[in-house]
């Protein structure tokens, strides 16, 4: 029934615009039932069985709740029907809906397609990729910036927004938080909205035409690290550059005080020492350029285990044992790998362009209009 569905789905998103995504809203905090309000435009009702008229007043008002694998559908407080799935296709390109998931008010472009799984409502909006990606821009990165860090961001979004399709088996393409991009819905930002038109189409591809994995992150602390670094497999166009435009920035530097014992317990766990053995080494460590261990008699820790267990901000950190207590000094938020939002940041103030600030994280790729790739994939 599912796959079914998700063919249905996938069908109805073709016919109606091939360059649309498919994001699966509130998938974060789930919901059970949804209100929808008017807010612009006339919107056609549509089940998998047949069309159920328009929404269209000023004072209409829907209501779906999820039983089972269904959709119960309330207009206007009658009830219109129980269905597999239920759509609202917009007239015009610049309708838009009221959600209220949870009793807050979200606001969204596009479709809406409603359908159940086991009681929990799936929401998904059918969006224009470039519409999706003010939305993630709004998301990901907040009012406040100037253009050209919007226009970087613009393209990595939407680079990301076509590489990684996680949920096919969902039924939708991205859902709508971190674990995919964050997508706050429409975007009312000034900025926002011209630097997704000024770069309209353009992706970052590498060196076969394949879409890059743009990943991105807070400050690097002065130096970008591989993909091994944090995960197993090495990535190419993703390599480890020094960064010097992020130094002055506020997730520069950090620090952290944590108890010896708390310290030494931890690496005797992971040693399987005795706390006694590992008192007797030497348990500073200093990183002056990235390294991939944290070192103790001929035994290797990885960076990445060692910030997730005390909750670092970043593996590019120096421990320095003052007797009583530890204190780690370090650099930078976040994974490291990709493009160094505060850096690129401070570089589109010193007037660099957006396409030098993406050249100088992910190196040996182009930037091209999405419409230019099949042109390309013919050589
Ligand atoms: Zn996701
Ligand atoms: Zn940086």
């Amino acid at each position: 029934m599912r796959s079914l569905l998700v063919v249905i789905c996938c069908l109805v998103a073709f016919l109606s615009n091939g360059k649309n995504l498919r994001i699966g809203l509130f998938e974060k905090d789930p919901v059970k039932s949804i209100l929808v309000k008017y807010n612009i435009g006339r919107y056609g009702l549509l089940s998998e069985s047949k069309q159920l008229g328009f929404f269209q007043g000023k004072r209409d008002k829907l209501s779906v709740k999820a039983y089972g694998d269904k959709v119960v559908v309330y207009l206007n407080n009658k009830k219109l029907g129980s269905y597999v799935w239920f759509r609202m296709n917009k007239q015009s390109k610049l309708n838009s809906l009221l959600l209220f998931p949870h009793n807050k008010e979200k606001r969204y472009r596009g479709d809406i397609v409603f359908y159940a799984s086991k009681g929990e409502l799936q929401v998904v909006n059918e969006v224009d990729l470039d519409e999706y990606v003010k939305g993630v821009v709004k998301g990901e990165v907040g009012y406040g910036y100037n253009k050209e860090y919007y226009k970087v961001q613009a393209v990595i979004s939407r680079t990301y927004g076509l590489f990684l399709h996680k949920h096919k088996e969902d039924g939708f393409d991205l859902c709508d938080h971190t674990h995919c991009q964050v997508y706050k819905g429409i975007n009312y930002d000034k900025n926002i909205d011209q630097a997704v038109n000024e770069t309209a189409g353009e992706v970052i591809v590498d060196s076969t035409i394949g879409y890059l994995n743009t990943l991105f992150h807070s400050n690097c602390g002065g130096q970008t690290v591989t993909t091994d670094y944090v995960w197993n497999k090495k990535l190419s166009n993703l390599e480890s550059i020094k960064d010097t435009h992020c130094r002055k920035s506020s997730q520069a530097n950090w620090r952290r005080t944590i108890s010896k014992d708390r310290f030494v317990r931890y690496l005797s766990n992971k040693t399987n020492r005795t706390k006694e053995y590992v008192l007797g080494k030497k348990l500073d460590f200093v990183q002056g350029y990235r390294k991939k261990y944290y070192k103790i008699g001929g035994k290797k820790i990885k960076l990445t285990k060692i910030r997730s267990y005390f909750g670092l901000k970043s593996t590019f950190f120096s421990v320095h044992d003052i007797g009583e207590k530890i204190i780690i000094t370090g650099r930078g938020y976040g994974h490291g790998v990709g493009l160094c939002q505060e850096g690129a940041i401070a570089m589109s103030k010193k007037n660099y362009s957006y396409k030098e600030i993406i050249k100088f994280y992910y190196t040996g790729i182009n930037v091209i209009k999405e419409s230019e790739r099949s042109f390309y994939l013919l050589f």
